[in-house]
């Protein structure tokens, strides 16, 4: 399928109508760059959660995991030049009032709203959100809702050394809620206030630093590449001098080809994840070094740092397909438009979806305890409504792998019927089998 203008339109609505994601509080009109993940969409959030935990954390011996305080010592965003810096550039139209990023009206210099090309001078919006702590509202109780998730790990690197005993180079991760006023929130979940980031601070010796740095950049492409992301969406976007920030050596923002501009970048290339080489810049910030064998020195920070939802969108966008009949449907005049979502495996929300073909009670007593054994190890789904092809186009629409039919042979030769989603191929298989079968399947991958 070509990647049309509606494309996003179309994953908005599949998001909406099947239960991934939604404007938060919709009842009382939402509100702007925030939104609610439903049952589908935190199975998907999870699944990318645990796939970035497994490769970046579990399977390897050099990095461990943190989950820090949302809410902390506000000196630590004093320190990191959050309070002082993380801020940008807002421009106001003078005709509508208006507010907008002045990078993303960098190119047209028009207002995207009036087209009027007359500003306010640019000044200055910090991007956290403020809070209180304690009873009383004063500027001493005064703290920020983290806008991002590396600075705690800083903090804790000492700690963190010594109490797991590790040796430069090594990493510490951690995802987590990440929350920043953005000026103009907005492309669906790209840009929203609240989101989480999946953030690794790696730890080398400034000798070394170009050489991880190269590495973590191809280490997180692989992990897009292999949950699916096909090659031709992504590429490397090395950032230039004048757009590094000021404590970065390096930076490659990993972009995506998304069906949308984002008003600052190359059409719809704009950033999927970034990776940065952050030098010695936040540890000396925070007064903290690092001795071993060598000697004592400050280590530099190779950061590779993804956003969930930003990601999830994605993985959504290159898993859409639309196929005009002949999946579900055999005659030509039944040929409608079937929607696919060919999500990797691990990442499906529902991997397994038990349909059995009649509601008559010997039949659907095998399906459910069928079902009743399968969700023990997978989420999996139960539907006996509407005629199997619809039931087969409910789950290709939300990408669940694998569809299990339960027939009246079943009662007789204890078999039931699974059918692949990619290759739509139908298997008969044991029910005895069924779930080391499906568990075979499931995990060939990665
Ligand atoms: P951008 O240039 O798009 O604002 P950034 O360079 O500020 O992003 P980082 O601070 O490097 O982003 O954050 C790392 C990752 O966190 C981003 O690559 C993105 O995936 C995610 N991210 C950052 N800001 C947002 C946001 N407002 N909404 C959703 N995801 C975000």
């Amino acid at each position: 399928m070509s990647r049309e203008n509606d494309l996003m339109e179309k994953i908005v609505s599949l998001a909406k109508r099947r239960g991934f994601i939604f404007p938060t509080a919709e009842k009382y009109g939402g509100l702007g760059g925030f939104w609610d993940w439903g049952p589908l969409g935190v199975e998907l959030k999870n699944n990318i959660k645990r796939e970035w935990w497994k490769r970046f954390v579990q399977e390897r011996r050099d990095v461990v995991g943190l989950d820090s305080a949302i809410v902390t010592n506000p000196e630590v965003w004093k320190k990191s030049g959050h309070i002082g810096g993380f801020a940008d550039k807002l421009v106001e139209c003078k005709y509508c009032h208006h507010r907008f990023k002045q990078e993303d009206i960098k190119e047209s210099n028009q207002c995207p709203d009036c087209g009027k090309s007359v500003f306010e001078p640019a000044r200055d919006f910090n991007l956290m959100f403020k809070t209180f702590v304690g009873p009383v509202e004063a500027s001493t109780s005064v703290a920020y809702l983290r806008p991002e998730t590396a600075q705690n790990i800083y903090v804790n690197f000492e700690t963190i050394a010594q109490t797991s005993r590790l040796k430069v180079p090594f990493g510490i991760a951690q995802i987590g809620k990440a929350f920043r006023n953005e000026i103009t929130p907005g492309n669906f979940v790209f840009r929203t206030r609240e989101f989480e980031q999946m953030e690794l601070e790696y730890f080398v010796n400034p000798k070394e630093d170009d050489r991880w740095f190269s590495y973590w950049v191809k280490e997180t492409i692989k992990w897009f590449l292999d949950l699916g992301i096909k090659k031709e969406n992504l590429r490397e976007h090395e950032q230039a001098k004048d757009e590094l920030a000021h404590y970065a050596k390096a930076t490659v923002d990993v972009e995506y080809n998304w069906p949308f501009s984002t008003g600052a970048g190359d059409k719809g290339w704009a950033e999927l994840m970034g990776v940065a080489n952050r030098t010695d810049f936040d540890l000396k910030a925070h007064g903290l070094k690092y001795k071993d064998e060598s000697g004592e020195f400050v280590p530099y920070v190779i950061e590779p740092s993804f956003g969930v939802e930003r990601s999830a969108l994605a993985f959504l966008l290159d898993a859409y397909d639309e196929v005009k009949g002949g999946r579900t449907t055999t005659t030509e005049s039944n040929k409608e438009k079937e929607v696919v979502l060919h999500l990797h495996k691990s990442l499906a929300p529902i991997k397994v979806a038990v349909l059995p073909l009649s509601k008559k009670t010997d039949l659907a007593k095998v399906a459910n305890d069928l079902y009743e054994a399968i969700r023990k190890n997978f989420i999996s789904a139960y539907d006996d409504v509407a005629s199997i092809g619809r039931r087969y186009r409910r789950q290709d629409e939300i990408g669940t792998p694998y569809c299990v039919t339960v027939d009246f042979e079943s009662l007789n030769d204890k078999k039931v019927t699974v059918r692949d989603r990619d290759t739509m191929e139908q298997e008969r298989v044991p029910m005895a089998e069924l779930s080391k079968y499906l568990n075979h399947k499931l995990n060939e991958i990665l």
